[in-house]
Parts: structure tokens; C-alpha cells; sequence
């Protein structure tokens, strides 16, 4: 059976001596956040990706816990471990710390590489499918000459190119064989997780990287990087949607809205938990990515989503943002009935909707009006629900 989550496990023990004096490059700031930051966040917003490890430097401990800021209160970043001597026995250590449950696959990643794009991440998850491991790779397209060895060298021949690969990370792999296949290696040097896996032989599957997916490698790659998220940043582009939604009221206890219940003599109506605010908010997030209304991912005729907890459907609008490397800039809803009052609950609502999206407070507005007593919610029959959303897309370019 194939699984579709993977946990990644991030290697940033390493000292970094290449790099410069500064102290460890992973811990650096690049464009206002640190190296690693950048790198955790690739991971944590990815919709596959249920859990994330860390395997630090004894003596880094202060720096991570600096470096990741905000992130630190994410359920899914697990409390980082120390690793070893060399990168491999880092993430031996990184592979034997997850237990309780071990995960089924795993994926590996150097905190070198902050550029991840997520269609690689889904590549290796994909990858998994059909062999013990998969790793992100790029064809060598430069032709390749190995040197005699002199001070100053000569060619002694060129290496033929057409089946040669630039192995990067992440390097996914089933749980249980690469986690064998690193203890048997202890000892014996290897230059990356798949050599290990090799060693083993498990088979392992070639999958497309992305040339932005660089390493830092030395001082001069900060420069680099700078640039290619400066050209990221003008690449983004935004797009908003709206929504609408309507629910009759009848005879109960509770109104549900905006993941509120709101004590009334009247409930919603509707197949599943009837919050107009929630579904009105949905379709405004489906709207701005152009993927359809609640109905195309919710069918009303399949009878698993009756008295369903509209979260939900929010939930999966936001996973189908983060899926396409997404964000969402802010939404805004308003609700429309005579009855029952909002106005004491437009906090716990704005709260409720911030934490299913996963975004700052600033960033969620709930709102209320009556109708002036016109129309069907003017004779209280029922509340409508009107909602917009803006999302920051990675661009075309
Ligand atoms: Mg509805």
C-alpha cells in the first residue's frame, strides 16, 4: 500500500567551515530570517509532510533556538536532537530518534538547501512508490573531465556525461530499510544517504530536482541566494476570491458560525454542521486558486459529511494554497441576519478561523449587519454569509 505523508529529517550539524568565518551557515540570515528558517518553513507548510526533525550541534542549541523564532510553536516541528561527528552519524542518530510511532517513509535533507520547491518534495514522496528510496537529482549536462592529479592538473580523460546525475536532497526512503542500512554502515564513510542505501542494496529511484534547490555551500552561495529570493519575491502574485453562502434557520439550541456555537433558539439547517461564515469563507479560498466550490470537494450526496465540523472544508481549501507553495494574505466575512447577535462573539470567531488557517489574527476579519428587516433574513428565515479571500501565489516566471 502506498503512503502519502512522509516525516523529513533535517541535517544542520555540521560546522560549515567552507563558509566562512561567522559561525555555522545555517544559522546566517538570509533575507531576514535565518538559513534554517527558511528551510523548516519549506517543509512545515507542505501538506505531506506530518512531522519534522532536527539534528543539531551540541554547542548550537541557543542558535537553533534563536534562528527558527516563530516556527518553534508548530505541532508539527518535533524537539531537535544532537547529532555526531560526521553528517552520517548526525542522521543515524536523526533515523534512531524517531520511534513511538517510527514513520513509514522519511525523508532527508540537508539545512543547507533552503529553496526546496514543494513539487520536489511531492516528487520523492512520489518516487517511494516504486523503489526503497528516491532522491532529487539533476542531469549533468556540462561535460565532465577528470584531471591526472599534478599541482597543476592536465586532463587525463573525459568522463562520458549521458548517464551522470547531480545528486541533491531531500533523499526519501522507507523507514525501516534506510535506518538498517545506516547502522550497518556506521564507520565506513559515505558521501550521502543513497551511498548508504546502495551499500544495502535497496534501490533507489532518480528523481527531478530544481537547479533553485542550491547548497551553501561557500561565502560567495549567500550572494546567490540573496538573489534568487529576490527574484522569487517579485514572481509572487496575488489573487482574491469571494464567496456566498445561505442557510436556513430551524427549530435548536445552537447557531454554529465561524466555528462558534452561539447559544439560540434557533440552529442552521443544513447537511453538515450548516456554518455559512465557514462555507462562505471556503468558497472565497477555492475562488482566488481556481479550484471549483465546497460542493466539488464535498459531494452534499455522500452521506460521510452529514452533521460534518465545517473546519474541514476549511482545512482543505488552506492544504490546497500551502500544496501549490501558497499563503493566505488575509480573508474577510460578513454575516447578514437580524438575529442572533455577533457582535459578542466576533472575537472567538476571528480566533476559531485564524487557528484553522494558521495565520496572525491581523489577518481575519469577521463582520456583521443586519438587513434593515427586507428580504429573508430581514423576517429572520434565515442568515447569509458573504466572504472574500486574497492569496499570495509563487508567479508563472
Ligand atoms: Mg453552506
Amino acid at each position: 500500500m502506498s503512503e502519502t505523508t512522509a516525516t523529513a529529517l533535517i541535517v544542520a550539524a555540521g560546522r560549515g567551515a567552507r563558509a566562512g568565518a561567522g559561525g555555522p551557515k545555517q544559522y546566517r540570515p538570509l533575507a531576514g530570517s535565518a538559513v534554517i528558517a527558511h528551510t523548516l518553513a519549506a517543509f512545515l507548510r507542505h501538506p505531506r509532510i506530518d512531522a519534522v526533525r532536527v539534528v543539531i550541534h551540541r554547542d548550537d542549541r541557543d542558535l537553533y533556538a534563536e534562528a527558527i523564532g516563530a516556527l518553534a510553536g508548530q505541532d508539527k516541528l518535533l524537539a531537535p536532537v544532537i547529532g555526531g561527528a560526521e553528517r552520517q552519524d548526525s542522521v543515524r542518530l536523526g533515523l534512531e530518534s524517531l520511534h513511538d510511532p517510527a514513520p513509514g517513509r522519511v525523508l532527508i535533507h540537508d539545512a543547507a538547501r533552503p529553496f526546496v520547491p514543494a513539487d520536489v518534495i511531492d516528487r520523492v514522496i512520489d518516487g517511494l512508490d516504486h523503489a526503497d528510496g528516491a532522491i532529487a537529482a539533476l542531469p549533468v549536462f556540462d561535460t565532465i573531465k577528470k584531471a591526472d592529479g599534478a599541482d597543476h592538473p592536465c586532463i587525463a580523460d573525459t568522463v562520458p556525461r549521458d548517464r551522470l546525475w547531480r545528486a541533491q536532497t531531500p533523499q526519501g526512503f522507507a523507514f525501516a530499510a534506510i535506518r538498517k542500512a545506516h547502522a550497518a554502515a556506521a564507520g565506513r564513510a559515505m558521501t550521502d544517504d543513497a551511498a548508504v542505501a546502495e551499500a544495502a542494496g535497496l534501490n533507489v529511484r532518480l528523481v527531478a530536482g530544481s537547479p533553485d534547490n542550491m547548497k551553501i555551500t561557500q561565502a560567495e552561495d549567500f550572494g546567490m541566494a540573496e538573489t534568487l529570493l529576490g527574484r522569487r519575491a517579485v514572481a509572487y502574485e496575488y489573487r482574491s476570491g469571494h464567496g456566498y453562502d445561505v442557510h436556513q434557520f430551524e427549530p435548536g439550541e445552537a447557531a454554529i458560525l465561524c466555528g462558534v456555537a452561539i447559544p439560540h433558539d434557533r440552529k442552521l439547517k443544513g447537511h453538515s454542521d450548516a456554518d455559512a461564515g465557514m462555507h462562505a469563507l471556503t468558497d472565497a479560498i477555492l475562488g482566488a486558486i481556481g479550484e471549483g466550490d465546497i460542493g466539488d470537494h464535498f459531494p452534499p450526496s455522500d452521506p460521510q459529511w452529514k452533521g460534518a465540523p465545517s473546519r474541514i472544508f476549511l482545512e482543505k481549501a488552506r492544504d490546497l494554497v500551502s500544496a501549490r507553495g501558497g499563503a493566505i494574505v488575509n480573508c474577510d466575512v460578513t454575516l447578514i441576519c437580524e438575529a442572533p447577535r455577533i457582535g459578542p462573539h466576533r472575537a472567538a470567531m476571528r480566533g476559531a478561523l485564524a487557528e484553522i488557517l494558521l495565520v496572525d489574527l491581523d489577518r481575519v476579519s469577521v463582520k456583521a449587519t443586519t438587513s434593515e428587516k427586507l428580504g429573508f433574513t430581514g423576517r429572520d428565515e434565515g442568515l447569509a454569509a458573504i466572504a472574500t479571500a486574497t492569496v499570495r501565489l509563487p508567479g508563472e516566471a
